[in-house]
């Protein structure tokens, strides 16, 4: 493929895509498929000759799309939201063409600043302390992770480096190994300090929390995956108070900020925590200048040494929505989960499970995780919409995630009217099968 074919090949990749999203609704948001389905619709192997761009093209519906989940159609209310949009598409394409691997920030300039400066405008944002923000000289700031789940294991091999050279300072005799065998980390069963849990959305209290690890020297990591980004709404950050005893905070803007995968943002108050923990400096790597609130090496901040020209995709989506019109998505999606929640509040069959604060709603069946089992099943093999279940406590319960960027209020009450008839349909298939029972 030439320059001239790719003006081409674009134009129609940009076209199918924009058909694609505009007429999901029309698609089943699950799909049919059976495990191993793909297999057999391939060659085992490679092409030996190269093929055509039509070729690749026409196996896109014929092989992939069966085998979709369709994440952003209306009717997909599983899990959390994937974010997407329009402008974190575009820039996606613009990094895939710059395409460097921004690990220095000699290895492009643009890449390491630019991700600095949008992360102290997305900590300003969520009115992050001025601490976590890098600004022109300081000793914090933020970096875009692949997931919370880097974010999370990136804060404990800080903690960990940054307790055991403290345990050093005061006892030299004692080795790393020492030392290490006699660290403890202190975790809930949702492991370190949430905002936003993924079963329920519920909230740590950071409160309590924060003050007892100040005192003990114990590193706090805070982890708000989905609910981090409405914090940029002035009617829920305090949700996030507390944050200023934490060391690190990280949440995804991949989530709920329109900005699409990856994009997982995380910030530190002390860079040199982490720094400490990662830094690794072979000749071929070394340059003029040295680490500093002007030259940042990323590679120092996470596991990997490559990284993407992520921030690229927040820069677009940030100026194109606007605060305003960020705020706008959260606070639509917050009203569709309380609309969904009235819904069910107002059929006697029903419970709502747990505090609906943001866009999750976790409700069930009054009556058994057998009847509860049932009814998910006949909702995801009916294929209207699409949910996922989870356990609270004992009980077996239904969460409905307000997810696409496009989901309105008839979609959820579509939703709502499904589910009732199918409850409908298997209380009354349950009292068939207690009657006959009870007639043998
Ligand atoms: C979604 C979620 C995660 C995992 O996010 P990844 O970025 O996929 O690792 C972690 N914590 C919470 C609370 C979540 O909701």
């Amino acid at each position: 493929m030439d320059a001239a074919e790719f003006r081409k090949r674009g134009k129609e990749m940009v076209d199918y895509v924009a058909d694609y999203l505009e007429k999901i609704d029309k698609r089943q948001v699950f799909p049919d498929v059976e495990p191993g389905y793909l297999r057999p619709l391939i060659p085992d192997c490679a092409p030996q000759d190269p093929e055509s761009f039509e070729d690749v093209f026409k196996d896109i519906e014929k092989i992939i799309m069966p085998g979709v989940t369709h994440w952003h159609s209306p009717y997909f209310f599983a899990y959390f939201p994937a974010a997407s949009s329009f402008p974190a598409l575009l820039a996606d394409m613009l990094c895939g063409g710059i395409g460097c691997v921004g690990f220095s920030w000699a290895a492009s300039p643009a890449c390491t600043e630019l991700e600095t400066v949008m992360m102290d405008w997305l900590g300003k944002m969520i009115n992050l302390p001025e601490e976590f923000l890098a600004g022109k000289d300081g000793q914090g700031g933020g970096v875009i992770q692949g997931s919370a789940s880097e974010a999370t294991l990136i804060s404990l091999l800080a903690a960990r480096t940054k307790t055991i050279r403290l345990v050093q300072s005061e006892k030299p005799e004692l080795t790393e190994a020492d030392i290490m065998g006699r660290l403890v980390a202190y975790a809930s069963d949702q492991f370190c300090a949430t905002l936003g849990t993924t079963p329920s959305c519920s909230f740590d209290k950071l409160l309590e929390l924060g003050p007892i690890c100040n005192k003990e020297n114990i590193w706090m990591h805070i982890d708000a995956a989905y609910a981090g980004s409405a914090f940029i709404c002035p009617e829920f950050r305090h949700l996030l108070n507390g944050v200023e005893f934490a060391d690190s905070f990280n949440f995804n803007p991949h989530k709920w900020l329109l900005v699409n995968f990856d994009c997982s943002a995380m910030w530190v108050k002390k860079r040199s925590d982490l720094i400490g923990a990662f830094k690794l400096e072979p000749l071929y790597l070394q340059h003029h200048h040295h680490e500093s609130g002007l030259v940042t090496d990323y590679r120092h901040w996470q596991i990997p040494l490559g990284r993407r020209f992520r921030s690229l995709k927040l820069w677009f989506v940030l100026r194109m929505y606007g605060v305003r019109g960020l705020q706008e998505h959260i606070r639509k999606h917050i009203r569709l989960s309380h609309q969904f929640e009235d819904l069910v509040l107002q059929d006697e069959r029903f419970e709502i499970c747990a505090e609906v604060i943001l866009g999750l709603v976790c409700f069930r069946l009054k009556g058994s995780n057998e009847l509860n089992k049932e009814l998910l099943t006949s909702i995801n093999e009916a294929k209207k919409i699409h949910l996922v279940p989870c356990h609270l406590r004992e009980k077996f319960v239904l969460r409905f995630a307000i997810c696409s960027r496009a989901v309105e209020s008839t979609h959820v009450k579509f939703a709502w009217q499904h589910i009732s008839q199918l409850a409908t349909d298997l209380l009354k298939a349950w009292e068939q099968n207690h009657h006959q029972q009870h007639q043998q």
